[in-house]
Formats: structure tokens, C-alpha cells, sequence
């Protein structure tokens, strides 16, 4: 599943390849697929004759700004949604086993004036793509991270750091396998209440998340990680049995003797 490792991967494939030029027509065969009043007629509208200008995200929302004064174009990859630019497809194959190139699943696109295309191609069909999304509900991104900002993100919430960390309007980007990952590299129970997280493991917290973040970038994305998701493995760190719970309504691993 494309987590912010992955939508940054194909956020630089459209900086890299989609912008500058001059869209020519718009591939939006599946109504579903947009959302918050976006229908194809009004895509059509915007894009026919423009281009795309930039390629911006915060967590996982990709936003491509036009050539069109005030026209903004939301990417959401959702569960299974794979950017191609001219055949040049973003993220790690290894993440993207379901998404084959069958072309009945692209459920949006643009054919540029060059001939080229880009196309969001997703099986599950739970990404989508909106006009003029809203982008001040989404809180600072993951991949920046200061400790300032998760402190006033984690505050006095007495929901679990879990849920509070995986929460898009406190912080931009993180999913579950990344909140698992970067908890354990902490030390932290996932079930901690977030008020109760001290400063000092709020700082080493954030130091988890910056670093987890950039070596499994370098791995090759979100499915890198060192905590295994398999009870019959020890916890590489100290070898203790690992414990699989329920946690913000998501399956949750964490070590039983060094989280806590
Ligand atoms: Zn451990």
C-alpha cells in the first residue's frame, strides 16, 4: 500500500516528467473516482489547453498546481493507486504487486500535446482525484518533522500516541506499518496515552521518525522496515516476543519488552 514514502516516489516522477506541458486531453472515465464535487466536465475545463506547474504534497496528498490561475488538482493514491508518466512507473515494483498494467484501471488522466501521457492507474480503486482540494486540514508533513511540531501534535490528547500519530490532521503522512516502525525504534507501547509521552521520548520519537523515514527511503520504500510483522520472529533488538493488538482500529505490532 502506498504509504508517504511511495507518494513522494511519484510526486518526483511528476516533477520530474508531467510538468510544462500542454494538455491536450482528460482521461476520466470513472465518475466514482472524483470526489467532492469534481465531475470530468469541469476537469476537462480546467486542464484542456493548460499545463501542470508544479508537483507539491503534504503527507500523503499530492496537489498539482496549473497554468490556470487558482485551478489545483488533488492525487490520492488511496490503497493500490500507481503514478505513470510516458510509461515510467513511480514506487517500488515489490508494493505495487496487484497493480499490473491493465489499462481498464486507470481511473484518471491526461494525454499531453507531445503524445506523452499520464495516467493514475489503481485496481482497488479507493484513491481519487479532486479539484481545488482543501489543504489547511492536513497537519505538518512526516518527512520534516520538528520536534516542536510532533510536541504540539502529540499535546494532551489522551487518545493512544498510535491513534494520534496516525491522525492526518496532526501529522501528514504517517500509516500504520510507519507508526508501528518508528514506535518501536523509539521504545514506545503504541498504546501510550499520547499526554503521557515525555520529552525526552518525544524527542527521541521524532529522531525515529526522521531516521526511519530517510533509511527506508534509501531501502526502497515503506516495506523496508526493521520491526517484523510476524509473531513467529523475535524483536531484532533484544529478542523478546513480539504482541500483535488492536490499536486506532488497526492490527498493531510492538515488542513486548523494550516498548513501553
Ligand atoms: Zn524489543
Amino acid at each position: 500500500m502506498p504509504e508517504i514514502l511511495e507518494v513522494e516516489a511519484a510526486r518526483q516522477v511528476l516533477a520530474a516528467c508531467a510538468l510544462d506541458r500542454e494538455i491536450a486531453r482528460v482521461h476520466a472515465p470513472d465518475a466514482w473516482f472524483l470526489k467532492r464535487g469534481t465531475t470530468a466536465a469541469a476537469l476537462r475545463h480546467a486542464l484542456v489547453g493548460a499545463s501542470f506547474t508544479a508537483a507539491r504534497r503534504t503527507g500523503k496528498q499530492i496537489v498539482l498546481d496549473t497554468s490556470t490561475p487558482s485551478v489545483r488538482i488533488g492525487v490520492h493514491l488511496g490503497m493500490s493507486g500507481r503514478v505513470i508518466v510516458d510509461g515510467t512507473e513511480a514506487g517500488d515494483p515489490l508494493v505495487y504487486a496487484s497493480n499490473r498494467a491493465v489499462s481498464k484501471w486507470h481511473r484518471f488522466g491526461v494525454h499531453f500535446a507531445d503524445g506523452g501521457t499520464f495516467m493514475l492507474r489503481d485496481p482497488r480503486r479507493l484513491g481519487a482525484i479532486e479539484l481545488d482540494p482543501d489543504e489547511s486540514r492536513l497537519g505538518p508533513d512526516a518527512l520534516t518533522l520538528t520536534v516542536r511540531q510532533l510536541d504540539a501534535a502529540l499535546g494532551t490528547s489522551t487518545a493512544p500516541v498510535k491513534a494520534v500519530l496516525m491522525d492526518q490532521h496532526r501529522i501528514a503522512g504517517l500509516g500504520n506499518l510507519l507508526v508501528d516502525e518508528v514506535l518501536w525504534r523509539a521504545g514506545i507501547d503504541p498504546a501510550r496515552l499520547a499526554a503521557d509521552v515525555t520529552a525526552d521520548e518525544r524527542r527521541t520519537l521524532q529522531r525515529a521518525i526522521r531516521t526511519a523515514l530517510r533509511v527506508m527511503t534509501k531501502r526502497g520504500g515503506s516495506h523496508t522496515g526493521d520491526l517484523p510483522r510476524d509473531l513467529d520472529v523475535p524483536c531484532p533488538r533484544d529478542g523478546g516476543a513480539l504482541e500483535r493488538r488492536r490499536i486506532a482500529g488497526r492490527t498493531t505490532f510492538s515488542c513486548r519488552v523494550h516498548q513501553r
